[in-house]
This record gives C-alpha cells, structure tokens and sequence, in this order.
C-alpha cells in the first residue's frame, strides 16, 4: 500500500500540463511528445493523466463518450490517454497513473469511515489535495521526469482541486523542479489573422487560481506568427521563448518532430535545470524520427467491421495496424464497415478490404453484420483478424455455418441459445456483482507448436491483456475443433487463440493484443495479419504437419 510519506531529497523534475480555451486541443499528445523527447535524451520519463470526471475508473464509460476503455497490465481500465502516453514513451504504467476525482474522493471517504482523520473535519483542503499530491509524487518515484496532464480545461468545476493540489504541490517543491505548461487555441479571424483573446483569458482564469504558466503551446493550424508568440508573451508574462507552436501535423506521430523543431523540449531541459545531463544531442536515440519518417512502399485497405462510428473507439486497433505497417513499410488505411449497416450498405466496402478486422465489444447491437462479415473473410481466404468478441464471433460462425448449428450463439447476447458455444464459466455464474466476473489485465497463454500462433508469436507462450467475461464453451471444444478450427493457445480450459487450418490467416484472439503494440515494436497477431495481407505468410505453407494435424 503507498504510504503518505515523502522524500523531499529525491529531486525529480515535474511538468504540469493544463489546458485552456476548449478541450480536444490534443494536450496528452504534445506532453507525450515532449516526453518521448527526453527519454530519447536519456532521461527516464513517465506520465500520470488526471481524469477529474466523478467515475472511478472509466470501466464502465461508454466508448461513444470518451472513446476506447484502455486496459492497462494490471487490469485497470483506464482513459485513452494513458495508451498514448504508452506508446511514445514506451513504457508500461500502472492504476496509479490515472487519477480521477471518484478514486481520490472513495479513498478519503473511505479513510473517514475508518475514523483515520480522528475526527476532524474532512475537506477538499487538505484532505483531498494532500491525497492528489501523495498520488502524484508516489507515481513519479524512480523516474527523472514526471508529466502530469490534467484532463479538462481550466474553469471546470471539477478540476478545481487538482488544480488547487498543483499549486500547493509546486510551493513544495524546491524552484525549478516544477514548470507549468498551457496548451491553448489560437483560432484566426476572418481575414486570417492569429488572435489571442482565447489565450489570454484562459491565462487569467489559471492566475485567478494561483497558477502562473512557464510555458505556453499555442494550437493553430499553422505555426504561429512571430508577432502572435510576443503578444501571448507579453499578456500572459513569460519571456517570448516560452512560447510554441502546435500546429496541423499529418499523422500525431509526427508531433515529436514538430516539438523538436520548434524546441520545446530543450527549453524544458534548460529550465528544469537538466540540460547539462542530457545526451548531446548527436547521441540520442533517433529510433522514433527513422520509424515515422522511413519510406512507404504502397498501402493496403483493412476493414474494420465495429458498431462505434467513431475512431477513438478502436483507437489502440488502428494504432497497432499503424506500427504493423510501420514494420511492413506500407500506409493502412482503414475503411469503417458499420456492423449494423453492413449488410444493406457497406457490403461493398467489405469486398474492396484486403483484409477484415472485427474488434472487440459488448452486447449485441452489430453481432449479425459481425459473423456475415467473418463469414465472408473464412469462405473467401481473406486474412482475418478477430479480437475478444470477434473471437467469440468467429466461433459462432464455425458453429453456425461450419458445424451446422444455426442457433449457437453466446450465452451474452441470446442467454436462450440451445447451443452456447460462448459462455460463462460455472464459477463466474455464482458472482453477480456487475463487473464482479471481468477478467481483466495481463495472462499468459500457453501456444502449440507447430501452430500458426507458434509462427505468429514465434514462442510458445504470450503474455497479452485481457477485458472480458464471457469464454469458449469448455464443454463444446471437442466439436468446436472438429472441422478446421483449431484452439492453439489456451490457457488452462480458458481457450485464447483460434485459427484455421485450411485459410491463408484467419485468427482470433480472447485478449486484446492491441494494447500491447508499440511503434516500435507491432503486436504479433497484427503483423502476421498484416503479412498475409501483402502475401508474405500463408498458414497452409507453414511447412509444418502439425499445421494441419
Ligand atoms: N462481451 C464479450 C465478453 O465479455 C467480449 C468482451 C470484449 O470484446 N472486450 O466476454
């Protein structure tokens, strides 16, 4: 359990990140920038996003409100920033790099009721701050920079206490080991001028409430003109060097670029007092420029058949196609097939894919147009990928139009189904708890050899996270595995890969492995998928008996 101690000498450098004017301004994005830059100078970085939204956690926000849940290895269901901080930084974090109002709130609560205050008063300040501020320092421990993004936009009724912590936080703290960074619009008049009002006002709103900004990054769609940087400067009292540009990037992995050119990143070592440990700058790890900037040669078209129109609900899904074609050298372009329409509008679009994807989900809204679309990847060797509920999807298919159980289903979305391929196990129907059953986080699963998950994987066993409740009849494997289908990852009776013996790539996995994909390092399963697309892999010419056995 983290103890409310502190120690003071440990010297580690903070950057605080706000935002003002609107949110949407992509904040977590340049801060994640910002971040990679210093570990590509040798620092060790790590981030912690403040969500001041009363949920506890975002396991039970809907996709349409905030995007995709992302689920970190230790299980917590976390918000889509934190998968961004992940794969720029390149590091794994942790339930305690995501602070929401609920969770500080439940904590100091919970204390209260366990008499922990010795009856005095319980208040936002300091009982909640001093909680927000131990959160903070505890996740930065071990590490040489931390960033803390506030999500929101000053003003918010509730970021109120985690800006109030802020503050307190940098008065703790010796100078220049804190630095204050706003990211704000700079929208342009009608004749096409920057204005700054925006950011002027938003930099009021943060004085009003203690907080000075050291940095300001202005968000345009170009850069910002000389004249725009003095005025903010002069208005908002920070030296004109203290002010960036955000503009329009093609792709939001070419934001490190940006940063770099504009040279933030070396303002923020310079006023951190970190400049002279940095590496020079002929020496630092240039891996994220070579992988963004290296040729492409063609692009393919995936298919990706979900029931959320809307991007940021598959965010992590198109960021592990992105590095699996980083990896091929080739541009993806995703062509959206709406599972609820497909099967009187976007059929065409299925057809135009080189390969289909069917994401992850809950409830049955889209299940239909799901298992046509696995049905036409199966019959016409197109390259598949199934993830979570598209692998239970492509057991439904197997049972229905394989097997010939026209009414199997999962027990989740027809709980009537005489055939229920897709269950619980007998154990999760004894707790009712909603959430109680999820199974969450990082497992193992051990792989055949010999397999196409062997190939995949290139091991024998993996590690990727889970979010799910329902599994793989256990009772049903025997025939489920009789016509081509085989389960070659499991993990005790829990089945967690599938794949066909007789297709060029048609593969399901129970977790979700795009959680694990880094720019610079593609999650297996969206690699081989990705090879099979452009030709390079082929299951039937594995070379191996046991493919087929
Ligand atoms: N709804 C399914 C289950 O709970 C799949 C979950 C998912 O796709 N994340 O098992």
């Amino acid at each position: 359990m983290p103890t409310d101690e502190y120690d003071p000498e440990m010297g580690r450098k903070f950057i605080f990140v706000t935002g003002g004017v609107m949110s949407g301004l992509g904040k977590g994005i340049t801060a994640a920038s910002t971040g990679r830059l210093l570990k590509n100078a040798g620092f060790d970085v790590t981030a912690v996003k403040i969500d001041p939204y009363l949920n506890v956690d975002a396991g039970t926000m809907n996709p349409y409100e905030h995007g995709e849940v992302y689920v970190l290895k230790d299980g917590a269901e976390v918000d889509l920033d934190l998968g961004n901080y992940e794969r720029f930084l390149g590091i794994d974090m942790t339930a305690d790099h995501n602070i929401t109002t609920g969770k500080t709130y439940q904590h100091v609560i919970q204390k209260e009721r366990d008499g922990d205050y010795l009856g005095k008063t319980v208040q936002i300040i300091p009982h909640v701050t001093e909680d927000i501020k131990r959160r903070i320092r505890e996740a930065a421990e071990g590490t040489d920079v931390c960033i803390v993004e506030v999500g929101g936009t000053v003003g918010d009724i509730e970021s109120m206490p985690f800006l109030e912590s802020l503050r307190q936080f940098a008065s703790e703290e010796e100078d220049g080991d804190v630095l204050f960074t706003h990211v704000t619009l700079v929208p342009y008049s009608k004749n096409g001028e920057q204005k700054t009002k925006p950011t002027q006002h938003s930099v009021k709103e943060l004085r009003s409430i203690g907080l000075q900004p050291d940095i300001l990054v202005g968000r345009a769609d170009d850069k910002l003109e000389p004249a725009t940087k003095s005025k903010i400067a002069q208005f908002c009292d920070v030296p004109d060097a203290a002010v960036f540009s955000n503009p329009d990037v093609p792709d939001i992995y070419h934001v490190p670029l940006m940063v770099e050119e504009e040279g933030l990143d070396e303002y923020v070592m310079e006023r951190l007092g970190i400049a002279d440990e940095a590496l020079p700058k002929a020496e630092r790890d240039n891996r994220w420029r070579e992988l963004v900037t290296a040729d492409r040669t063609g692009s393919v078209d995936i298919a990706l058949v979900g029931k959320y129109a809307l991007e940021d609900a598959y965010m992590s899904i198109h960021e592990a196609l992105k590095h699996a074609g980083i990896e091929c050298g080739v541009d993806v372009n995703i062509l959206w097939v709406d599972s609820d329409e497909m099967l009187d509008k976007h059929e065409e679009r299925l057809k135009d894919a080189d390969g289909v994807v069917v994401p992850g989900g809950f409830g049955s809204r889209g299940t239909g147009g799901k298992i046509e679309a696995i049905r036409y990847a199966r019959e016409n060797d197109v390259p598949f990928l199934g993830l979570c509920l598209g692998f239970q999807m492509a057991v439904v298919e197997q049972a229905r139009n394989v097997l010939g159980h026209e009414d199997a289903h999962s027990a989740e979305l027809d709980p009537e189904t005489p055939y229920p391929v897709i269950d619980l196990l007998p154990e999760q129907y004894e707790v009712d708890e909603m959430g109680g059953t999820m199974r969450l986080g990082a497992h193992d699963t051990d792989i055949d050899a010999g397999t196409l998950a062997e190939a995949v994987y290139g091991d024998t066993s993996c590690t990727e996270r889970h979010r799910h409740r329902y599994e793989v009849n256990p009772e049903l494997i025997d025939e489920l595995e009789s016509e081509g289908l085989r389960f070659s990852g499991r993990a005790e009776n829990r089945m967690e890969i599938l794949e066909l013996t007789d297709h060029p790539f048609f593969f399901g996995t129970q977790f979700h492995p795009e959680f694990r994909s880094r720019p610079d390092r593609a999650s297996p399963p969206f690699l081989g998928f990705l090879r099979a697309v452009l030709g390079e892999l082929d299951a039937r010419e594995l070379g191996n008996e046991e493919v087929t056995a």
